[in-house]
């Protein structure tokens, strides 16, 4: 049993337990973790401030070599955490190794020379005595709110940009994983150049630990993951005070199958995409659009590959698909799987619900407006649709609230891009699905999101520019910058 702490100011403080956290592989109880009231954020806030002067001011490759020498500690420790993250989540060990792991030892890699590449902008347009400048500052201590379904790999993406912008941050956990996250921060202890209160971390439900936290005045910037529910309070929260807040929040992605899709590729590829994590990624590919033409063939051979995943315990190397990270969870998948018998959907394979697992499911017709279609499942459940034609499938494609993944499937690469270009989403994959590289921006359209993660791109998230002009004339006057123009 852990005893999940809070990391303030450099210091790891036991608060009295508020909650249990179940382990996914065997249901004992795995961790018990304190909450943060609005006492606990406003010293971890305040820490984050102290510590900010002195973590900006130094020399952006003393900060990548912060995260170089975390980068490196995450790796040596891959096999504990990843055993760890695996029971508290559920998600398949070899899956917490290779994607979650591997992944996030590889962003803060980026993000160290991502700290050396921040530049700013001399306008060349202005007249000779005027020096116009455009500096890239940090914008000032972060609070960088996680979910539960890559309690590193999202910690990392935020913490890694902030760090390397040279803002401080205060993380709060996922209240489903709590202990996972708090593993990645005690590879935070006697980190040389890293002061205390650089990094802090509290854990606590959204309420209260979530709120105090965003509305906290001495916040600076709010970043999000999570579902576009609590994204849409967050926004709230903050407009009082017009924090910079971004949010990357759910997804419903559609996959558009067309006749000439690669029969070989393909179905593994969105067997992945669909049932990697069980369901539980924002990017799932959970709505598959087939061509009328070679719908049968397409579902025939996707429910056999589907019923070939091997399903069973996060630990077993075995395991592909996993169980759901929570009772809670399973009992939302049951009501979508209700929803879906009241609505006419057939399921073609899966469809039952065993504790915290769910069988891979495949389920036909539903209209796409149903609400099984339109809602986020967030379980191992894959709807399939038909469409005729391009148009049509487009149509289903972006008929939905979410913007955040999508792919097509086709060899006719003008039918790809005219099919990308159309589909109202930030991320569009062709002939694959998942594939991310931490170089590229990811984030969402619609009420998926707001603004990016991952790239140059999530680190100016924690950026603000400051414009600096100056005059190198000693004649110079506001009244003669009008005259000359
Ligand atoms: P959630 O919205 O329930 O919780 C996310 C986090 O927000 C948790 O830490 C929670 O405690 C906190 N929170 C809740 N209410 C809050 C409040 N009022 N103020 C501040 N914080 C609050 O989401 P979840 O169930 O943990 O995660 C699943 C969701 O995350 C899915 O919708 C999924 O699509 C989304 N997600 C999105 C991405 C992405 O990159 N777009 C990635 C992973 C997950």
């Amino acid at each position: 049993m852990i005893d999940v702490r809070h990391l303030i100011g450099g210091a790891w403080e036991v608060g009295p337990p508020a909650f249990d956290v179940l382990a996914c592989d065997d249901g004992s109880v795995l961790a018990r973790s304190p909450e943060a009231d609005a006492a606990v954020v406003d010293r971890a806030v305040a820490a984050a401030r102290a510590a900010l002067p002195a973590w900006k001011a130094r020399r952006a490759g003393d900060r990548a070599a912060v995260l170089l020498e975390l980068a490196d500690r995450l790796e040596a420790q891959t096999e504990p955490i990843a055993r760890l993250v695996s029971r508290e989540m559920g998600k398949p060990i070899r899956l917490v190794r290779v994607r979650e792991l591997q992944g996030a030892v590889d962003k803060l890699r980026y993000f160290a020379g991502a700290a050396r590449m921040l530049h700013g902008d001399v306008t060349g347009a202005s007249p000779a005595h005027l020096l116009d400048l455009t500096i890239p500052e940090p914008v000032g201590v972060a609070a960088l709110i996680i979910p539960w379904n890559d309690p590193v790999d999202l910690t990392v993406r935020k913490l890694g940009a902030a760090l390397a912008a040279g803002c401080t941050v205060v993380v709060k956990s996922s209240e489903e994983t709590p202990a996972s996250t708090a593993a990645f921060f005690e590879l935070c202890d006697d980190l040389p150049g890293l002061d205390p209160g650089v990094v802090n971390l509290v854990h606590g439900r959204g309420t209260p630990t979530g709120e105090a936290l965003v509305t906290h005045p001495g916040v600076d910037k709010v970043s999000f993951t999570g579902s576009t529910e609590t994204g849409r309070k967050i926004m709230a929260s903050v407009a009082g005070r017009l924090a910079k807040v971004s949010l990357e929040c759910g997804g419903k992605a559609p996959s558009l199958v067309f006749g000439d899709y690669d029969r070989a590729k393909a179905i593994d590829a969105l067997a992945y995409g669909a049932f990697l994590y069980t369901g539980q990624s924002c990017t799932a590919a959970t709505r598959i659009i087939v061509q009328r033409e070679v719908y049968d063939e397409f579902a025939e051979a996707f429910v056999t590959r589907a019923r070939s995943l091997p399903v069973g315990n996060p630990l077993d190397e075995a395991s592909l698909v996993g169980p759901l990270v929570s009772a809670r969870q399973a009992a939302k998948v049951r009501g979508f799987l209700d929803g879906i018998a009241a609505d006419g959907g057939t399921v073609l394979t899966g469809g039952t619900v065993d504790g915290l697992y769910v069988q891979p499911t495949v389920v036909a017709g539903l209209a796409p407006d149903a609400t099984a279609a339109r809602d986020e499942i967030f379980g191992p459940v894959v709807l399939l649709f038909g469409a005729d034609g391009e148009d049509d499938a487009v149509r289903i494609a972006n008929g939905v609230r979410y913007g955040l993944g999508a792919s097509v499937w086709t060899s006719d690469v003008s039918r790809a891009v005219r099919v990308a270009r159309r589909l109202e989403f930030g991320d569009v994959w062709v002939n694959t699905h998942y594939v991310r590289q931490v170089e590229t921006p990811f984030g969402g359209w619609k009420e998926s999101g707001v603004g990016r993660e991952l790239g140059l791109a999530g680190v100016q998230e924690y950026l603000a520019e400051r414009r600096v002009c100056i005059d190198t004339s000693p004649t110079f006057h506001l009244a003669d910058w009008f005259e000359e123009r």
